[in-house]
């Protein structure tokens, strides 16, 4: 380490203990040193500037990376909501709603989410930010691939390094196994908060999920709740 990596040294155990105190336990093994985000943060903020939304737009809807999908594909899923929201939602995959609308969460189960956010939360979809995994629709409504979720992870990681939210909720165990690279049952994950990269994380049931399982809305609830209070927001 040269000398001048000792701010950031610094900011990094200043980091680390600051999560501790507000009680996160455990950090995703995607951040094994927690340093990257900060160093990436301070080295890259000429870059930055320069770096938009508006470009990582226009990236995905272009990419062809994914074969099957990109010729599948209504149209691209980009995100929506405010670009300097305190609090993401992120969903796994567009479905045939979204790949039609070209934005997320607009079907049933985004309905849902919807409720969640105005009638309980108390705020507009456009207070926050919802994006997805994947910015494409997976045919059928399969399951994202590994390798989709791969070749899709530097658009969501920088659209999280533009929006920077202190709080990120996933909705479901693919949005919280690819996030934090974790295989954890999301029953066993919800209800607690992880850290990816200096981002408080809750992960809850999937919205799709409460549509064929009602019973569960209790424990989203609290799950919502418990991201509420650590918001600062009144229940
Ligand atoms: N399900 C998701 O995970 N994301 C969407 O955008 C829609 C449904």
């Amino acid at each position: 380490m040269s000398p001048s990596d000792e701010p950031i040294r610094r900011a990094a155990v200043q980091r680390l203990e600051d999560l501790r105190r507000a009680g996160v336990t455990q950090l995703s093994k995607r951040q094994p040193d927690p340093m990257a985000n900060v160093r990436a943060k301070t080295q890259t903020s000429a870059a930055a500037a320069t770096e938009t939304l508006d470009i990582v737009q226009a990236e995905v809807a272009a990419c062809q990376q994914c074969h099957e999908l990109a010729s599948t594909r209504t149209q691209t899923v980009f995100g929506v909501g405010d670009p300097s929201a305190r609090l993401c939602f992120l969903g796994e995959a567009p479905g045939a709603d979204e790949d039609r609308q070209g934005e997320p969460f607009v079907g049933r189960a985004g309905k849902l989410l919807t409720d969640v956010i105005e009638k309980g939360m108390g705020l507009q979809r456009s207070d926050i930010y919802i994006l997805n995994i994947l910015k494409c629709r997976p045919p059928g409504n399969r399951n994202p691939s590994p390798d989709e979720a791969a070749n899709c992870r530097g658009f969501l990681d920088r659209q999280l390094a533009l929006i920077e939210p202190e709080f990120i909720c996933c909705l479901g165990a693919v949005a919280a196994h690819n996030l934090l690279d974790t295989t954890t049952p999301i029953g066993q994950m919800r209800g607690q908060f992880y850290d990816y990269g200096g981002i408080r994380v809750m992960c809850t049931y999937h919205p799709a999920y409460l549509l064929r399982n009602p019973s569960a809305k209790q424990q989203t609830w609290e799950d919502i709740q418990m991201l509420m209070e650590a918001m600062g927001m009144s229940k």
